[in-house]
């Protein structure tokens, strides 16, 4: 009965003919939203309790997020594909897109990196997943037992670990809860499934019993050996047991991003793929992910998506390999809970490195760091902006980075002021 169908949860984004999930969440409860889905064109309502619309357009279930979930899963066991599913603390979207990239949509399914949780991915297989021999499913985790969850939706003949940090510490209860929880993915992977990990001492000391491969920068079974950038271009070299390896990227990789290319070198021949390096230098980082234009003859890095304190560190030592000079505006890192301030100290020392700092949207997490390279601290884009067209020269790099909710695209989009490179 619901073959082909179109779902939907938010009543707003109802239309002709979509399945109505009525959804209990945290602010609101979807089942007060019935009748606005329906007369919006939802042919049908899913739900847990009776509504005062026509009962025809109701299908009743016992719990709507465990139908939602259920019914991915159904999908992909009827067309079985081969499920990549990828966690960790940093580079989720990006190394998953990697991996699209080369594999072409024809081959290969993913996730958007919005929809990567309980509920995100099973809506995303149901209304978007069209049967390819491919799932590349990027699996978030925001405390132990999610990803759980989303591998008894999707379970990954190959699970992709790529850090364990200390992304979200304060929603997660801790560090040991950040990694208990990553661990999950290996887990819950298949019988005949096998793990590719992050060569880092505690990971590896929790998988022993699992059927595993590793990789990381200078070890692991996949390792980066040596990168560099010649104008706009990144060169790196990988040791694989399949042999030595040359990717010319036509775009500005970090370290860590770099680190996460041995991942997908490692998944392509544990698929038995054999797939053509030069598709990987095609490969131009997603929007806000620690994406570089140049721009003015400026390097500018556009890393406004997200924070996280291993994610900065990465940021600063590419910056200073990039620019004469390295600047960066900067605004706090969320969901960091009883950590925030040890997280903020930490941040400070990393941005020492730097030769200036600008601090963008002060709150009190931000409020706590201490720098000397700080220049300016300012809740208004138009400021911040000013003061960075004074500072910068030909050759200079600057980072536009912060927690999603500090907005620090409203800064770059001020500063770009509609320029591209
Ligand atoms: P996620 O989907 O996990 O949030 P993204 O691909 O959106 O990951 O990247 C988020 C940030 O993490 C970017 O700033 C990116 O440069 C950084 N990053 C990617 N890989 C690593 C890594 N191995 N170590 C540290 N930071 C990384």
């Amino acid at each position: 009965m619901f073959e082909n169908a179109k779902f939907v949860i938010d009543s707003r984004e109802a239309f002709d003919g979509c399945v109505f999930v009525a959804l209990k969440g945290e602010k609101t409860d979807g089942h007060l939203y019935v009748r606005q889905a329906l007369e919006k064109g939802a042919s049908l309502a899913v739900v847990e309790r009776d509504v005062d619309v026509p009962k025809e357009k109701l299908y009743l279930v016992k719990d709507t997020r465990y139908f939602l979930q259920q019914m991915a899963a159904q999908k992909l066991a009827m067309y079985d594909p081969q499920i990549v599913g990828i966690t960790g603390s940093n580079g989720k979207t990006t190394t998953k897109e990697m991996i699209h990239h080369c594999l072409g949509k024809e081959l290969a399914f993913r996730n958007p990196g919005n929809l990567n949780t309980e509920i995100g991915l099973p809506l995303s297989i149901l209304n978007d997943y069209h049967g390819q021999p491919y799932a590349i499913l990027e699996m978030a985790m925001n405390k132990p037992g999610d990803i759980s969850t989303l591998c008894r939706i999707a379970r990954p003949h190959v699970s992709v670990l790529l850090n364990v940090g200390t992304a979200h510490r304060g929603v997660a209860g801790g560090d040991e809860q950040i990694l208990r929880g990553k661990l999950e993915i290996v887990e819950n992977m298949r019988e005949d499934g096998i793990a590719i990990v992050h060569s880092d001492p505690r990971i590896l000391e929790k998988i022993k019993e699992k059927k595993f491969l590793t990789f990381g920068f200078y070890s692991g079974d996949y390792k980066l050996v040596s990168y560099k950038y010649e104008e706009f271009s990144t060169i790196a070299h990988y040791e694989t047991p399949e042999g030595k390896k040359k990717v010319r990227f036509s775009a500005i990789l970090n370290l860590g991003q770099l680190v996460n290319v041995a991942a997908v070198l490692a998944v392509f021949d544990v698929l038995g793929l054999d797939v053509d390096l030069s598709k990987l230098e095609t490969f131009i980082p997603v929007d806000g992910r620690f994406k570089v234009i140049k721009v003015d003859d400026v390097y500018v890095v556009d890393d406004t998506y997200n924070a996280s304190l291993e994610s900065f560190r990465i940021a600063v030592e590419t910056l200073k390999k990039l620019g004469k000079r390295a600047y960066a505006v900067v605004g706090s890192i969320k969901e960091q809970g009883i950590y925030s301030e040890q997280t903020h100290r930490q941040l400070g020392r990393i941005l020492e490195q730097l030769d200036g700092v600008l601090v963008y949207n002060i709150d009190h997490e931000i409020d706590a760091m201490e720098c000397s390279k700080i220049i300016l601290k300012s809740d208004e884009p138009k400021a911040i902006v000013e003061q960075l067209r004074n500072l910068l020269e030909p050759k200079d790099a600057v980072l536009f980075k912060a927690s999603r909710a500090v907005g620090m695209e409203k800064v770059l989009e001020l500063f770009l002021g509609g320029k591209k490179a």
